[in-house]
């Protein structure tokens, strides 16, 4: 099995509190894109975990974890991220971590390019999670970005690096006046961590090709959702990486290998952190209600996430780019405090009912068109069986099912790991 898990959404589905739980029935779990502003959260009997860098599979002692190439690793951060862990009792060596010496570094000065950038931008701002993302990604195709195998060969690398910072500094002091990246810095920074993490780095594609031509069960966990893809996403507001399944072999480093199978996680209504078109957005009190329900709060920032009703064009369109063979429904618990349930079925564009998700200007202007299901008004966080759900909690799942045009397979009712049903 070679399973990509993906989000359906704008992020925050739940991804990493899914891949803790399915991974029971994988040998390895790679991260195939994006870095640190990522934040994956697992709670299990071990204790609650915010994961950003390391794949949610490294909870589990016998899962192999893998950063894939596709990565941009913040080799501060993720020094931080591994002690912490290891402080909680997680046992993290060579053995069950793997980093790509494809993988893409990302260093201090791509943190301070993103702040000069979203202060320089002010109220037009990207809303980014100021962790160097956008300009480490912007590095990698300028093709100025430093790839974690060469921390092996320190020497050749610190030549490489002069250049690659003389060409930093013409942007950082000329076009946002700031003080000039020291590289003998930079150097200390980099040998630090090489230090530390030396060990973990080696092709981990060939690691991954081995494992698979074994029918090892590999499982791919996307970060971000669908609306967030640079392509397929809500543009310019989305990450700088490919958020979907069909990315995930080649972010992984086996792209001679198809998946298998896409899981798709959707959250039973919608949230979305930072900035950019969100049609089915609530407001006030109603939101607000919402937002304490499904504490709703980044888990990488703390930033209150935006937050609406399950919004169909939107998730179908999510559906669809992602190729989910089935989906698992996460956080459904948190609706049960509602009479009627606000569904977003469709926009409103210039007056013109509009059901495919658009871009551009129509997005923007787009009004939502609100209906109400039945809810059912009952904690369903116990069940554990589709036949112990209320009527109405089915009604929904089934609704939703068929808005999206796509198998439920699992519908998530707690946070902790085995607080799901699994729908036969
Ligand atoms: P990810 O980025 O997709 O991994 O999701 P996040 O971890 O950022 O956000 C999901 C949040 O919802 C986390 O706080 C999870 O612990 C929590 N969560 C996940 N599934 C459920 C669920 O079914 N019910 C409830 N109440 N919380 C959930
Ligand atoms: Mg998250």
């Amino acid at each position: 099995m070679l399973t990509a898990i993906t989000g359906i959404n704008w992020g925050d589905e739940g991804k990493g509190r899914m891949v803790d739980l399915l991974s029971e029935n994988y040998d390895i779990v790679v991260r195939y894109q994006g870095g640190n502003n990522a934040g994956h959260t697992v709670m299990n009997h071990l204790g609650k975990f915010i994961l950003n860098l390391l794949p949610s599979g490294i909870l589990r002692p016998e899962v192999i974890n893998v950063m894939g190439n596709g990565m941009v690793i913040d080799l501060a951060h993720l020094w931080g991220e591994i002690s912490k862990l290891r402080e909680a009792g997680v046992n993290i060596t060579p053995d069950n971590l793997k980093i790509s010496d494809r993988a893409v570094i990302c260093l201090p000065y791509h943190v301070s390019q993103d702040c000069l950038e979203e202060e320089r931008l002010k109220d037009a701002k990207y809303g980014s999670t100021r962790r160097g993302i956008a300009p480490v990604y912007g590095d990698k195709y300028m093709k100025k970005a430093i790839r974690m195998g060469e921390l092996l060969d320190f020497l050749a690398l610190k030549e490489r690096l002069k250049g690659i910072i003389d060409w930093k500094n013409l942007t950082i002091q000329q076009v946002y006046q700031a003080p000039p990246i020291d590289y003998s810095e930079m150097v200390a920074w980099l040998e630090k961590y090489t230090v530390h993490l030396k060990d973990f780095i080696c092709d981990t594609g060939l690691f991954l090709n081995q494992a698979a031509t074994e029918q090892k069960h590999i499982m791919f966990e996307a970060q971000l959702g669908a609306l967030r893809d640079i392509d397929f996403g809500i543009y310019p507001y989305t990450s700088s990486s490919s958020t979907i399944a069909a990315y995930a072999p080649v972010g992984a480093g086996i792209p001679n290998h198809k998946l298998t199978g896409t899981i798709g996680i959707m959250k039973a209504y919608s949230t979305c952190v930072g900035e950019g078109p969100f049609v089915a957005e609530l407001f006030g009190e109603e939101a607000e209600t919402l937002r304490q329900a499904g504490k709703e709060y980044g888990a990488a920032t703390g930033r209150p996430r935006r937050v609406g009703g399950f919004d169909i064009p939107a998730s179908r369109y999510g559906v669809r780019v992602q190729g989910a063979d089935m989906l698992a429904v996460t956080k459904l618990d948190v609706l049960s405090y509602l009479e009627k349930i606000p569904v977003c079925v469709a926009y409103s564009v210039q007056g013109k009912r509009v059901t495919e998700f658009p871009i551009g200007e129509a997005l923007n202007q787009a009004e939502p068109i609100y209906e109400y299901v039945d809810g059912w008004k009952c904690d369903i966080s116990h069940c554990r069986e589709l036949e112990q759900l209320p009527q109405q909690a089915r009604d929904y799942v089934k609704y939703l099912q068929q808005a999206v045009d796509c198998p439920i397979a699992y519908i998530s009712v707690g946070a902790d790991r085995d607080e799901y049903i699994k729908v036969k």
